[in-house]
């Protein structure tokens, strides 16, 4: 498995955290299979959906992914996030996603978990 990105990925964004969010996904597509079924690849929602990320179009599947800047292989007890509610409303959900959870530095993956959706569920 390849962990370094496609810095060309970024290309014509000037925003950091948009360059950011289109590395690691371009890089999450092309090197991930699914960890529910198996399949070979994972598939990018349209920009901007609501629901998830990725999808699988094996078992249907839906994935989000949640990056962060880490010069170590820690894991970051704390994820910040511009919309907030809104991603806790979604992955808080019945219909919630799996959430992959990345650190990266110097143009490399350090670190990738998974969080089955399960574990998010929101208990009332
Ligand atoms: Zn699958």
């Amino acid at each position: 498995m390849n962990l370094f990105f496609d810095g060309k990925t970024g290309d014509g964004y000037t925003n950091a955290s948009q360059i950011a969010r289109v590395i690691t996904e371009n890089w999450l597509e092309r090197n991930m299979f699914c960890p529910v079924c198996g399949a070979s690849l994972l598939y990018r929602y349209v920009a901007n959906k609501s629901v998830a990320d990725f999808y699988c179009k094996s078992c249907t599947s839906d994935f989000e992914l949640k990056s962060y800047e880490s010069k170590t292989a820690n894991v970051k007890r704390k994820i910040t996030d511009g919309a907030f509610h809104t991603k806790l409303e979604r992955i808080t959900s019945l219909n919630n996603p799996h959430l992959f959870v990345m650190s990266y530095a110097c143009m490399k993956v350090n670190n990738l978990m998974l969080i089955p959706k399960f574990f998010l569920r929101q208990i009332s």
